[in-house]
């Protein structure tokens, strides 16, 4: 990449996440804040000054375009980046700090009160010598998504001024991908493309199809409130029932206590008095049929638990399904990985295939029908004052951007 394109990649970066687009939980609409709205305005603007095809900006903050290729028959392939950041740091007045050639070591952030230290970040090793992007300690940095965005922007610059045979590109930039939100108002039937890829993961390398099928339960359990002075016989505790309840649930598969793809029960939220609790449980697992086993342990331990506590009021279970397993969609269409895998490998980056232990767009729009895999964009530490993000990650994501357009028009 050239030295004009690698500091208009830093530029695009830093101007990005100078806009506050946090993500506001419990929002109905979307997009759930208007600084979302006012970044996909001014994206809009860059695209039409590319000279992209087809720019819509929707009422709901969906900013989608198309550059049509430059070959005969050539596949279309979407490139998807989200426009918010996590409720769970500020993004407001983010106010980045450039260290090149990282010599390794402690990095203070801002006036120094926080820091980041390769003895709690061990992948810090491996950025030695590189140029990184991190926080002044105050807020997080927002690569998380917004260096995908940029990224997908100076792959299009870079197309736009060369010759390179390219396939149809159809872009998407989205709100409230942090609260699981801005999808819903996705008209995929305006986005045709053969598959498409998020540019939103983590370290360079990353390749990522699968993710958990995920659901909820709420179990309710009655009790009897007495004054406990003369509760003998009679005070039933819906707290100590609950309690009990737990019990039967296995304590090994738990989030603390699993990784890669096994699944688990996570007890997230408790809460209640004697007379009534409510327990909500996060279900999640990679294999379908262990998902519904799942779902069936519960039914089965409920029906359990009141045949022989003979309880007054039986305890209730509530079961919802919240996303699928991207990959039961994208296994229908291998040349989506094989062409990412084959692309990272020409740019001299070995893939790491690798499961999503959440969900992702790419979740909803494979139940849509559209395979679309998720791609590093070169960021660490998401969703925190600790983010930070090398430049020459953010350029690797940019040539395999550039070379799985490429090699999309070969023929075999
Ligand atoms: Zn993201």
């Amino acid at each position: 990449m050239s030295t004009y394109e690698r500091n208009y990649l830093l530029e695009r970066f830093l101007n990005y996440v100078s806009f506050d687009t946090q993500a506001k939980i419990g929002a109905k609409y979307s997009p759930s804040s208007p600084g979302q709205l006012k970044l996909a305005k001014y994206l809009a603007q860059e695209l039409q000054a590319l000279g992209l095809k087809e720019i819509n900006l929707s009422p709901n903050g969906i900013l989608t375009a198309y550059l049509p290729s430059n070959v005969m028959n050539a596949p279309t392939i979407g490139l998807i980046a989200h426009l918010d950041t996590s409720p769970d740091c500020s993004g407001k007045n983010v106010n980045p700090e450039v260290i090149v050639n990282y010599r390794g070591g402690d990095i203070a952030l801002g006036l120094g009160e926080q820091f980041i230290s390769p003895v709690m970040f061990p992948f810090m090793h491996q950025l030695i010598g590189k140029t990184l992007i991190v926080t002044d300690g105050t807020t997080l940095l927002g690569a998380d998504n917004k260096s995908g965005i940029a990224e997908i922007m100076t792959a299009l610059s870079i197309l736009k001024n060369s010759e390179q045979a390219h396939c149809n590109i159809r872009v998407a930039f989205t709100p409230d991908e942090e609260i699981g939100l801005g999808m819903q108002f996705f008209q995929i039937d305006k986005f045709p493309c053969d598959w498409a890829y998020t540019i939103d993961g983590g370290a360079v390398g990353e390749l990522e199809y699968e993710n958990f099928n995920a659901g909820g339960a709420t179990v309710t359990i009655f009790g009897n409130g007495i004054h406990p002075g003369y509760a003998k016989d009679k005070m039933i505790n819906a707290l100590t029932l609950a309690c009990e309840f737990q019990q039967l649930l296995p304590t090994d598969e738990v989030p603390e206590k699993t990784a890669d793809k096994q699944g688990f029960f996570h007890l997230n939220r408790f809460v209640g008095d004697i007379n009534k609790v409510e327990l909500h449980y996060l279900i999640r697992d990679f294999d379908s049929d262990n998902f519904e086993q799942r779902k069936t342990f519960l039914i089965n331990a409920v029906a359990q638990f009141n045949q022989q506590k003979d309880l007054h009021k039986p305890i209730q279970l509530e079961l919802q399904d919240s996303y699928k397993n991207m990959y039961n969609c994208i296994r229908q269409v291998p040349q989506s990985i094989a062409l990412a895998d084959r692309a990272m490998r020409e740019c001299g980056i070995t893939p790491n295939h690798k499961p999503i232990r959440g969900g992702t767009d790419g979740a909803w729009l494979a139940e849509q029908g559209l395979a679309c895999p998720n791609i590093f964009t070169g960021g660490y530490n998401f969703h925190s004052i600790h983010e930070l993000i090398s430049l020459e990650g953010m350029e690797s994501a940019v040539q395999v951007i550039l070379k799985i357009v490429e090699l999309a028009v070969e023929k075999d």
